[in-house]
């Protein structure tokens, strides 16, 4: 699981999209490497060997700059979120499980999945569109830019680990249960 926030030496998330989030274990392991320095743990979670307890890491920052670069791959999610969620052909929002994602040109047709003719669309319309040829989706679809993605990303509902993970992403989420 992802216990961990892992920010680069400049400290920001080496990646948000995903979110650069490691499993306490591999967190543990780079810091007795060398290659981390913990920056913030968890307070009531403590993991105990033989010879010492070591509050689990929340938050790490590498000690080496690492080159990520920012480029968004095309995800369910990521198209999703460039669409804010909301289904480019009846204007709707909806939530995850009811979306789907609408080839423009259809496969049959030669449609690519990729950004260039991909939209985010609800099941109902993605099924009226089947029969219908000539309705267009409200935005032509586009490649995002990694920035603008972040930044709808920091404006969705979702929660984080540790409350102190919010200054690093830049948003002001709740702890998740
Ligand atoms: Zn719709």
């Amino acid at each position: 699981m992802s216990d961990t926030l892992l920010l680069n030496s400049n400290y920001e998330p080496i990646s948000v999209l995903p979110l650069s989030v490691i499993n306490w274990q591999h967190a543990i392991k780079l810091m007795y490497l060398g290659r981390v320095t913990v920056l913030e743990t968890y307070p009531n979670w403590i993991v105990r060997s033989e010879r010492l307890a070591l509050n689990v890491p929340s938050v790490a920052v590498t000690r080496d700059y690492f080159h990520f670069k920012k480029t968004v791959k095309f995800s369910r999610y990521n198209l999703y979120l460039r669409d804010l969620f909301q289904c480019q052909y009846c204007s709707d929002v909806f939530d995850y499980e009811d979306l789907t994602i609408d080839h423009v040109v259809p496969r049959s047709s030669g449609g690519r999945t990729n950004w260039l003719n991909c939209v985010t669309s609800c099941k109902a319309c993605n099924h009226r569109k089947g029969s219908l040829h000539n309705i267009r989706p409200m935005h032509a679809p586009y490649r995002p830019d990694y920035y603008n993605l972040v930044k709808k990303w920091q404006e969705m509902p979702f929660t984080v680990k540790q409350e102190s993970w919010n200054k690093y992403l830049g948003t002001n989420k709740e702890v998740a249960a």
